[in-house]
């Protein structure tokens, strides 16, 4: 049964909610937040919150979408010399995180929510997020693995794929 391999924080909620249908039937009086029907979650997150220097740069750049045009420009020689020289001391940034969208933000934080799965930022905060951090670490349970993912299949849905040291290219 696919139940089986849920984690138990899961498995548990389901088999509650399961016994919530079981228990209304015929009584309209059963309430699905009864504590025998539902699992008090203080310490998981139901809400998110956005990185307000991520959102001002998105601001900036005009609320960007993963698009031919924003990954055109990630692909300009000019452009990665410049963006590659401008990281941070200690970044490992490469010409594909330049594509970083509000659509990018988004997908890794509802991965930490209950619905999104529960992930986390793992290994550390250090060496969770970009595409260096999530192709070397190849961690599932990673919040920003889902989020690389996502942009991977978007550029192949658009004709690009991305080299291993994240460089993006058209398929031809
Ligand atoms: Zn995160």
């Amino acid at each position: 049964m696919a139940g089986d391999k849920l984690p138990k924080r899961f498995a548990d909620s389901i088999v509650r909610h399961k016994a919530w249908h079981a228990a209304k039937a015929g009584n309209n009086d059963v309430s699905p937040a009864d504590p025998q029907f539902s699992i008090a979650r203080p310490q998981v997150a139901c809400q998110t919150d956005l990185s307000t220097w991520f959102l001002d740069q998105q601001h900036r750049k005009h609320w960007p979408t993963l698009s031919h045009g924003l990954v055109g420009t990630a692909m300009r020689e000019d452009f990665i010399d410049q963006y590659l020289s401008e990281a941070p001391p200690g970044s490992r940034r490469r010409p594909v995180d330049a594509i970083q969208t509000l659509g990018w933000l988004l997908l890794h934080e509802l991965t930490h929510t209950v619905q999104g799965g529960c992930l986390k930022d793992i290994p550390d905060k250090q060496n969770c997020y970009g595409w260096t951090c999530v192709t070397e670490n190849k961690l599932p349970d990673n919040a920003d693995t889902i989020a690389v993912i996502g942009a991977a299949l978007k550029l192949w849905r658009l004709g690009y794929w991305v080299t291993d040291d994240g460089y993006i290219n058209s398929i031809d």
